[in-house]
């Protein structure tokens, strides 16, 4: 494997490293303890070409490769994993109609994501299906008129009050069946420049094409506070046959598909949380001094940096391995995906928490990002699969 970066991605790089060190770090403090949702910044990334990056060319989309992918997510992590959760979701969303959608599929509803900064809600959690989505509840079933009516409630569901549109997994007849389908249901477009720019309460949304979608009050989250959350109740929303993607019998294929691509995008944020974690404790223990000695040059705290520096270097690695095996469609890549997405959650669970024990009683100050960071880093433990789910697939295949 070649670690030399191309021009194209270096390019990318320095791009997404300017927008971080001047659009988002200098105020990140700030807007997070306001718990505002950064459309400014979403609609600047989508300028940018930074958002939407697996919408296929052939609706005029960028079709980044997934080791760039993975290296622009990292670097938008550097700045704030609220905000690189919610842009990354579009491509959550979105990747199986790029996967499995036909070509009239993708002009429909990927085409608007490339003419417009809209953000797009990935449904799989249920309140009764969380690590298990085999057990959703929320179904298809088919009406008189031979259309389908969907009904059902999802959870935790990012960029939900922000939506433009929501891929669904849901059962198909009953919410018993064994059968899982995906489908595609879009709603009006909520934009950067709408007059109500924040969305505080729950709304509920009547379709053009019948039924409604209800979205709750967003959640207020420990932290990745820059990144929205709610819940999304559907009722008797009408599905037409061109908004169901691929087989309506194989999305739980196809939810495994989206996780391989993902999981190595979630373990983008984690090196990225890391990283920054360690940098900014290298930055405070060189400057403050105890004992006559600067922090870092004690050899018990030194020991404690090193340690961070190895699971940063470790977790890029094990990323990048499962970017390359999903690149490739290697027929092992799902073992690798979800290897990238533990140590990665673990290396940023660890700098984070060493880190702020390096800050001392300064890091448990709301006003010093390290605290932050803590925050910020549990979540990359949960979701898209929680640790042990990994460890379970893990475990499954080497077994
Ligand atoms: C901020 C945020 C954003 C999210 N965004 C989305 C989104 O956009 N779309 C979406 O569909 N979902 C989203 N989720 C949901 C997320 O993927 C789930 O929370 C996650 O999969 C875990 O499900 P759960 O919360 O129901 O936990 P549970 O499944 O109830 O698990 C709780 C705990 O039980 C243990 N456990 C579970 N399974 C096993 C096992 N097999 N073996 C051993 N122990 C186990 C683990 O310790 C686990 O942490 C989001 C969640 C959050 C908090």
């Amino acid at each position: 494997m070649d670690f030399t970066l191309t021009d194209s991605q270096q390019m990318y790089l320095d791009t997404v490293n300017r927008f971080v060190k001047n659009e988002i770090i200098p105020h990140i403090m700030a807007r997070e303890k306001n718990h505002d949702f950064p459309w400014d910044i979403i609609q600047k990334a989508w300028e940018l070409g930074i958002l939407n990056l697996s919408i296929p060319e052939s609706v005029k989309g960028y079709e980044v490769d997934v080791i760039s992918t993975a290296l622009i997510i990292r670097e938008l992590s550097y700045g704030d994993t609220g905000i690189s959760t919610s842009a990354m979701c579009n491509d959550l969303a979105n990747t199986v109609i790029a996967q499995h959608g036909t070509d009239t599929q993708k002009e429909l509803f990927l085409k608007p994501f490339v003419d417009g900064p809209i953000l797009a809600s990935f449904c799989l959690t249920e309140p009764g299906a969380g690590s298990d989505n085999s057990a959703m509840t929320t179904y298809i079933k088919k009406a008189a008129d031979g259309k389908y009516l969907l009904n059902g409630a999802k959870c935790f569901i990012t960029n939900a009050s922000y939506a433009s549109q929501f891929t669904v997994f849901c059962k198909v007849g009953k919410p018993s069946s064994n059968f899982i389908a995906c489908v595609i249901v879009p709603a009006p477009r909520v934009l950067p420049w709408d007059p109500v720019s924040q969305i505080n309460e729950s709304k509920d949304i009547s379709l053009p094409g019948g039924g409604k979608i209800i979205i709750g009050k967003p959640e207020d989250k420990l932290g990745q506070r820059l990144s929205n959350t709610a819940t999304v109740t559907f009722e008797e929303v009408v599905i037409e046959s061109d908004q169901i993607i691929g087989d309506r019998r194989m999305g739980f294929k196809y939810i495994i598909d989206v996780l391989d691509y993902a999981r190595p995008m979630v373990a983008a944020i984690g090196v990225g949380l890391a990283k920054r974690a360690l940098d900014i404790t290298l930055a405070y223990t060189k400057q403050r001094t105890q004992f006559g000695q600067r922090i870092c040059d004690l050899p018990v705290a030194r020991e404690t940096l090193v340690q961070m520096w190895k699971k940063v270097e470790l977790a890029e690695l094990s990323l990048l391995k499962a970017a390359f095996k999903v690149q490739e469609k290697a027929e092992d890549r799902g073992i690798y995906a979800s290897l990238a997405k533990n140590i990665a959650a673990e290396a940023a669970l660890f700098c984070a928490n060493e880190g702020l024990h390096l800050h001392g009683g300064y890091g448990f100050m709301t006003e010093y990002e390290i605290s932050k960071l803590v925050r910020d880093a549990h979540i990359i433990d949960i979701y898209e699969g929680v640790r042990e789910v990994q460890n379970m697939i893990i475990g499954r295949e080497i077994v």
